[in-house]
């Protein structure tokens, strides 16, 4: 069965004043418009929106954010995303949006070529459906039309632009393997009350049993902080009440 490592990978001093540019000031206007429209940033209290503006304007500054096919976005758009994008970052920092320079946008669900060698070395190619994408060194993607349902139905457990930025920050210390940066002693923590509650949820999900989390929690341990993020920011009460080790884990880890 998969692993969360209990292995620490140290923080350098590299990862703090990464960014040196300041970025420009957000548009209020716009801002107060994205608080409005985004429900989950709702809850918010001051503090964190302000720590959370200062994110979107870093986001703004220094992401290409591209439209694909005949996607046309416009900045309340760009905005949203820059807003949705954030959200995970507030208890972590700025420092979370390093590795990466583009935020790909596709207007709807997108097709990947993917290659797979079996155990008997025979390499299957198929095709895959995807929402959302993120590279462990390269592009955010994100499908507009997903990122539009997230809003409509913003509490029912899936926000794919926190699933992909989960695997950015999983990624930031050079393995995504369902475990971000922590220091020492948390990290070792986190890795054994994960390892404990995804191993139980296989189980769950192998005996075809209908789990109250997604099952696709279960795909492997990096799916399984992605997907749990999801619920801590958009269903919180009911991965508390599944999973209280893990929420409690991801409620220290995403708040300021
Ligand atoms: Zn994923």
């Amino acid at each position: 069965m998969a692993q969360f490592p209990a292995g620490h990978v140290p923080l350098t001093g590299s990862w703090f004043g990464w960014f040196n540019r300041q970025p420009r000031s957000i548009d209020i206007d716009l801002w107060t418009e994205t608080r409005r429209s985004v429900p989950l940033l709702r809850g918010l209290d001051e503090a964190r929106d302000a720590i959370l503006q200062t994110l979107v304007a870093r986001f703004l500054h220094d992401k290409t954010i591209t439209p694909l096919a005949d996607l046309v976005l416009d900045a309340a758009a760009r905005m949203q995303l820059a807003a949705l994008c954030c959200l995970p970052l507030t208890g972590f920092g700025e420092k979370g949006l390093r590795g990466w320079s583009q935020l790909l946008v596709y207007p709807e669900a997108f097709r990947v070529q993917r290659s797979h060698e079996d155990a008997a070395g025979v390499l299957h190619e198929f095709e895959d459906e995807l929402i959302g994408e993120s590279w462990e060194a390269g592009p955010l993607i994100l499908s507009w039309a997903d990122v539009q349902a997230d809003l409509a139905d913003p509490f029912a457990g899936y926000c794919v632009a926190i699933h992909e930025m989960a695997h950015k920050l999983d990624a930031l210390d050079g393995a995504m393997d369902g475990t971000p940066p922590l220091p020492r002693h948390w990290h070792r923590e986190w890795a054994a009350d994960f390892q404990r509650e995804y191993d139980a949820f296989c189980k769950e999900v192998d005996r075809g049993r209908e789990t109250a989390i997604d099952a696709y929690a279960s795909e492997s341990p990096e799916e399984f902080f992605a997907v749990t993020s999801e619920y801590h920011f958009s269903a919180p009460a009911l991965l508390q009440a599944e999973m209280p080790k893990v929420a409690a884990h991801l409620q220290r880890f995403y708040s300021p």
